[in-house]
């Protein structure tokens, strides 16, 4: 027998679960891509963004994943040769950190592990030693969405201006935007790279590259950048088509509106707080499952944890498996544990990670963490009881 017959939940961290009115949006016929109606979209959507991500900078749209957005903020600052610093602290600041290698740019990577944030400290240490600012921009991953880690923006930003040192602070938030509290101006990021499929709610295929007035200079003095990663043309098209570099991606601007939409009449600082409140209940019920029994929370200090994805150990294989009952018995689809293979489980099937990013409510969090705990006692994990009861409790007295 199977319960999965039913809405399916794919609860990992992006691509997000998309809202009805992103898919209506997109559902329709090829609008006239030469004027009216998209034309007018497209440019009121640019001070949309740029509230989101809390700036009164520059936004560049490519039609890309999160990768994309990585190689096309490197490609404006960055030449063959130059220096960038990447406090890793987890998959994902050594994946830009690789991009960079990719575009012949050298890294210089502190490996902060996969369980806790940059050291400022250490940041700084490193920026202080290059006394000849030879290190061109810092890489840092906000929330690294492999180890939920979330690292503190604002604290890299006070190291530079400290030591006076040069380099861009450039940051991705492509599993905090829209979910985790991120404020660039007011935290002194230069340059910060988003994807469409992540606390945005649209399909993954259109990505975003942020960038301030500095930023901007830097590029004006590079001696070249590829016409296609471009961001001038982009954030100052003198042409519809220059927004995109080419043809608009119609169908993922009508589901970036609606999503718009809905963002603004939520708000900002309620989204933060409705993912900091159903994080909180998702911990709860790991605590109280891990009170007897393998499973742990991978960031232990939750002051320094995501609010968007959640990494739980709970040792090999019992991620896999658990994983595997949830999605063919319940319907519901767990994140893997990405990049946290360990010598005796070289395929990090000892994880697993629940995406809440996005639209995502109390009653999807409550019946996602259901069937994990149905899940734990059908796979045999043993677990502490009643997690489930500890998130409600969390929930019922936050609202
Ligand atoms: C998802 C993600 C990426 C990669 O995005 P893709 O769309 O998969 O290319 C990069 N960085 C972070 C922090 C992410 O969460």
């Amino acid at each position: 027998m199977s319960l999965a017959h039913g809405r399916p939940y794919l609860a990992i961290p992006g691509p997000s679960v998309m809202p009805d009115a992103v898919l209506r949006a997109m559902h329709r016929a090829s609008p006239n891509i030469y004027e009216g109606e998209l034309v007018d979209m497209a440019a009121a959507m640019i001070p949309d963004l740029r509230h989101v991500a809390q700036t009164e900078g520059h936004v560049a749209i490519y039609i890309s994943n999160g990768h994309g957005a990585w190689e096309a903020a490197l490609s404006n600052v960055l030449a063959e040769g130059d220096k960038v610093l990447v406090p890793a602290t987890g998959r994902f600041g050594h994946g830009w950190a690789d991009m960079a290698a990719g575009l012949g740019i050298e890294p210089q990577i502190i490996d902060f592990g996969r369980k806790t944030p940059l050291d400022p400290v250490r940041v700084a240490e490193a920026l202080e030693a290059d006394t000849g600012h030879e290190l061109k921009a810092v890489l840092v991953t906000h929330v690294d969405t492999a180890s939920s880690v979330r690292n503190d923006v604002a604290a890299v930003r006070r190291a530079l201006d400290d030591l006076g040192h040069p380099a861009l602070l450039m940051v991705d938030c492509i599993a905090s935007l829209a979910c985790d509290e991120f404020r660039m101006d007011a935290w002194g990021a230069d340059v910060m790279v988003a994807g469409s499929q992540k606390g945005l709610m649209v399909p993954p295929g259109l990505s975003f590259v942020f960038f301030n007035d500095r930023a901007a200079e830097r590029r004006a003095a590079m001696k070249r950048v590829s016409r296609y990663w471009d961001w001038t043309p982009r954030a100052n098209p003198e042409f519809f088509y220059q927004y995109f570099g080419g043809t608009a991606p119609a169908h993922h601007l009508y589901g970036l509106r609606a999503a718009l939409d809905i963002i603004r009449a939520e708000g900002m600082e309620a989204i933060w707080k409705r993912h900091a409140t159903l994080a909180r209940a998702i911990w709860a019920a790991a605590d109280v499952w891990g009170s007897d029994g393998p499973l742990s929370m991978n960031v232990e200090d939750p002051s320094l944890r995501s609010h968007a994805v959640t990494a739980l150990r709970v040792g090999a294989p019992y991620g896999a498996e658990l994983r595997k009952w949830t999605d063919t018995a319940a319907g519901l689809t767990l994140g893997i544990g990405l990049g946290m293979s360990e010598p005796d489980d070289p395929m990090g099937t000892g994880f697993f990670r629940i995406g809440h990013m996005g639209h995502v409510n109390a009653h999807m969090v409550l019946g996602a963490l259901g069937v994990i705990e149905a899940g734990l006692h059908a796979v045999g994990i043993p677990h502490g009881r009643g997690g489930v009861a500890a998130a409600a409790e969390v929930i019922g007295s936050a609202v």
